[in-house]
């Protein structure tokens, strides 16, 4: 693993997008065995098209493909390694945890430890359970909500994803509330029935939808700061007044911090915006690159959690030993210091990108949310999921293929977030400023399909 990033050739003398022989052969022995050949759709490059790139190896702000080339990484395994790709410190927990055995199915002093320093941080988390990804952090989360108020019925936020769960894949639906469709096959009308979708940052739509619910909303889930319909953050008294309204009618107010949580800021958004929720959901950042992940909140409501109360949920790798070392020693490492880098580097970088757009004369709105951002190719700003889906996708499809060809790895979709880390330096700043201007031009050159 080279600590020095390959010299790429000229930026002209490449075809465009470049070739990347042994991605593609390994692309291709993937498809045989792995449906779409990728264990999670967005790898699969199919928004941006050209083949996915097979990673090998990441040191500090590089990833190294399997053709030996290697990027400056703005995906950051889409949030959880904000100290970069194999932290000293992180590596050694890992291997400490590792050489003691690697699962015990019992309790463990890590666990204990990952959940006061969790606790630690943010005053309204009182309690937290571990789970092995975000996926089932929202899906106990609203079980518990369920269980809790005996209500059956969630109100969530088109564009908003909070994993895979059944009863959440319903991001359909606009203007008025509606009782969502689901959006894939495999989801039942009855697992999507009892959830009403919302347009984000509308606050009107929720009191109607209290208004002609009563009594039948368990909770109101929503992500903390939206980073997955590309960045947009809460308009200011969004969240607050997503907690008054579930305060009034007896709802729990649920916030997703999977991917804001110890990113936005030591406590994550709550440590911005300062909204006591009832319950909320983690992963990313907390794992370090592990699958941990973690619900919790109001020690009164965690109280109905097995085998404490009722309401059932369990895990045979919960509170792994080696996952529960490596996110402790990560955010054991994000100190105040280590905010303020994360932040500096994503203003820099969000101060090159808007400086290369506007020199080209490319409509843009660049979106952040603290050190998250994310850049639509849109002259409108954007406040919710409509708005974000005017956005001319095929002028990010040009930038992001110019981009990789200068050895630069942005999310492979205009609906995602840009993360930065600690590890993001002068000399990986640089790779990015150098790769800008063409980006930019390809991006302005752009035409629809
Ligand atoms: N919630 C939010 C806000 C997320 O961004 C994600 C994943 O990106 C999830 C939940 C699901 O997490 P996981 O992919 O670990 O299941």
């Amino acid at each position: 693993m080279s600590e020095t990033p390959s010299e790429l050739p000229p930026q002209g003398e490449l075809p465009y997008p470049y070739e990347a022989p042994a991605s593609q052969a390994l692309f291709d022995r993937a498809t045989v065995v792995t449906p779409g050949g990728v264990n999670s759709p967005v790898r699969a490059f199919r928004a941006v098209g050209g083949t996915p790139r097979f990673m090998v190896s990441g040191t500090g702000p590089y990833l190294t493909d399997a053709d030996g080339r290697d990027y400056v990484d703005l995906v950051c395994s889409w949030g959880p390694m904000i100290l970069g790709h194999s932290h000293p410190e992180v590596i050694a927990a890992v291997q400490d945890a590792v050489s003691r055995g690697t699962s015990f199915g019992t309790p463990g002093e890590g666990e204990v430890a990952l959940a006061e320093e969790m606790v630690a941080r943010i005053e309204p988390l009182e309690q937290v359970r571990l789970v092995s990804s975000g996926t089932e952090a929202t899906m106990s989360a609203i079980r518990l909500a369920r269980g809790f108020t005996r209500r059956t019925k969630v109100i969530k936020f088109a564009g908003c994803y909070h994993g895979h769960v059944d009863s959440l894949l319903a991001a359909a639906g606009s203007g008025v509330a509606t009782f969502a469709l689901p959006d894939t096959p495999g989801v039942t009308g009855a697992q999507a029935g009892d959830t009403i979708v919302l347009p984000y940052n509308d606050l009107e739509a929720v009191h109607e939808a209290f208004h002609r619910h009563p009594g039948e909303i368990a909770c109101v889930i929503t992500e903390a700061s939206p980073g997955n319909m590309g960045v947009v953050p809460p308009v200011a008294g969004f969240n607050q007044g997503l907690k008054d309204a579930c305060g009034k009618n007896g709802a729990l107010f649920v916030s997703d911090e999977v991917m804001t949580g110890f990113r936005t800021s030591r406590a994550g958004w709550y440590g911005i915006d300062g909204v006591r929720p009832d319950l909320m959901t983690f992963g990313k950042v907390m794992g370090g690159g592990f699958p941990a992940a973690a619900f919790g909140g109001r020690a009164d409501v965690m109280a109905h959690l097995a085998p404490a109360g009722p309401v059932y949920q369990a895990g045979t790798l919960s509170g792994n030993p080696v996952a529960t070392a490596a996110g402790l020693a990560q955010l054991r490492l994000l100190d105040d210091a280590a905010y303020e880098k994360i932040d500096a580097v994503s203003a820099r970088l969000r101060a090159l990108v808007t400086e290369a757009l506007t020199k080209e004369g490319v409509a843009h709105r660049l979106q952040n949310a603290s050190n998250m951002f994310s850049v639509f190719f849109t002259d409108r700003s954007v406040r919710d999921y409509e708005d974000a889906k005017t956005q001319e996708s095929f002028r990010y499809t040009a930038f992001f293929h110019s981009m990789l060809a200068s050895g630069v790895y942005l999310p492979p979709s205009s609906f995602e977030s840009w993360f930065v880390s600690t590890a993001h330096d002068d000399r990986a700043l640089q790779r990015i400023a150098d790769a800008l201007p063409a980006a930019a031009r390809a991006a302005a050159e752009a035409t629809a399909a």
